[in-house]
């Protein structure tokens, strides 16, 4: 069994998280429940954050604030010293709200609307990434009509694509973001932008994948993009304050996987980026980094309650919780694998094979296949593991099962961080019928 960060097991074999027993929470919050373990994610934030730091590397860590965004993440980010990216008005409201500087606000998007820009310009954030030529038009406008400079970074797509274990390079042309390295676009995009008297062009951006465990990816892409800030320095003498490489760090869901250190993402970064930049005699720009699922994935725990069983004879053991889908949608959406364990069980041998099965209305609502738990029954509490990103951000409503709560858990003590939603607030948007009735016609 592999625990995760403070994860540790009590005498009478229950789970614990930060210290706290995990049956606890279940009795205090109900179930299902995410709970964090927020030493991790500052263990996390400061390795990334220290790595830079001992690289003599000006840098910025920012949260990608899609894989969990809440208040209290964003202040649990602002006191960690990292920055945020956001991807909609929605988060940026959201990171407004929990007081996050705004100059440490990044905001990302290939189809931001006239709304959202106004937002980030009222609130002074500190970057847009521009996406595409139609942005560059609505960000002109803007800014010179309200007369207010901002920083922007081009969004690039290096033709460096990674996933999970391999990474393919490609022209990447049909990708939905960003300007295409090497077709002509990000030049144009860059002549668009250049000596522009209100946007602040500061350099390039890229992503180019997610649960990446290969180092040499983000190096080629660093390689690449470090390249054309050479060539766009020999032509014009524009120099690049900011390299920023994106997050896709991976973690560990099952023992398929493979997860290097924070400090070996960034320092094979690092040495690519200043290896070109001292083959064209450039200043280091500063490195920008956005992790997201490093930072929160493993640092959260759905701890569930059994319910019923059905035994399908010689095929497969169901054992249903009660979540699923609504509050994990990655195995459905991509297959995605997870472990899980027993919380109040923790010592007793794996004697049994169980599929996890969701209570929604989808055949497809299994949240993991055949694994290996000691015997089950009813009210027993399964925790599945690492489900802090891409798990409660996409949660929904679907058969309006209500969202859960959120825990944040450390050195003992507990914090409820999101309130687990009530019938109530399942209608609270619904509206009687009136259409139709007598007294309108
Ligand atoms: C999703 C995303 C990230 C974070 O990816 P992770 O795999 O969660 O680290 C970072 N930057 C951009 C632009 C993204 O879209």
């Amino acid at each position: 069994m592999h625990l995760y960060g403070t994860q540790n097991v009590t005498e009478n074999g229950h789970l614990t998280i930060g210290q706290v027993d995990a049956i606890e929470l279940t009795k205090t919050y109900g179930t299902p429940l995410f709970v964090y373990d927020t030493a991790l994610f500052r263990e996390r934030a400061q390795g990334f954050i220290n790595t830079f730091k001992n690289a003599g590397v000006q840098a910025q860590v920012a949260y990608a604030s899609k894989a969990f965004s809440s208040v209290a993440i964003y202040q649990l980010a602002a006191e960690e010293g990292l920055s945020v990216d956001v991807v909609s008005g929605g988060e940026l409201y959201t990171a407004l709200k929990a007081g996050f500087p705004s100059e440490r606000i990044h905001f990302h998007g290939n189809n931001k609307s006239y709304d959202e820009l106004i937002l980030a310009f009222d609130s002074k954030i500190g970057c847009i990434v521009i996406d595409n030529f139609d942005e560059i038009v609505a960000l002109k406008q803007l800014s010179e009509a309200r007369q207010q400079k901002m920083h922007v970074l081009i969004r690039v797509t290096p033709g460096v694509e990674a996933h999970t274990h391999d990474f393919i390079t490609t022209g990447q042309a049909d990708s939905k973001f960003g300007f295409d390295l090497n077709n002509g676009q990000a030049d144009r995009a860059f002549t668009l932008l250049q000596n522009h008297a209100y946007l602040d062009l500061q350099g390039m951006h890229c992503h180019i994948g997610s649960q990446i465990f290969d180092t040499a990816a983000f190096s080629l892409a660093a390689k690449k993009i470090s390249d054309k800030m050479g060539e766009w320095y020999k032509e014009s003498g524009f120099i690049s304050q900011v390299l920023n490489l994106g997050g896709g760090f991976g973690i560990r869901y099952t023992e398929e996987d493979t997860p290097l250190q924070p400090a070996v993402y960034v320092d094979d970064m690092i040495k690519a980026v200043q290896q070109e930049m001292a083959a064209f005699s450039m200043p280091m720009p500063e490195i920008w980094i956005e992790p997201g699922r490093s930072l929160v994935g493993d640092a959260g725990t759905t701890l569930y309650t059994v319910g019923s069983q059905k035994e399908v004879p010689n095929t497969r053991n169901y054992l249903a919780v009660d979540g699923g889908m609504s509050d994990n949608i990655r195995p459905a959406l991509y297959d995605a694998k997870y472990e899980a364990v027993i919380a109040n069980k923790m010592n007793d041998q794996l004697v049994s094979t169980y599929t996890i099965a969701g209570k929604l209305c989808e055949s497809g609502d299994k949240l993991i296949e055949d694994i290996k738990l000691p015997k089950a029954e009813s009210g027993d509490i399964l925790a599945v593991f690492c489900t802090g990103a891409y798990g409660y951000s996409m949660a929904s409503n679907y058969n309006r099962i209500p969202r859960p709560a959120v825990v944040f858990a450390e050195k003992g003590a507990h914090q409820l961080v999101v309130k687990r939603e009530s019938y109530e607030d399942l209608v609270k948007l619904d509206l009687p019928l009136t259409i139709g009735k007598e007294v309108n016609r």
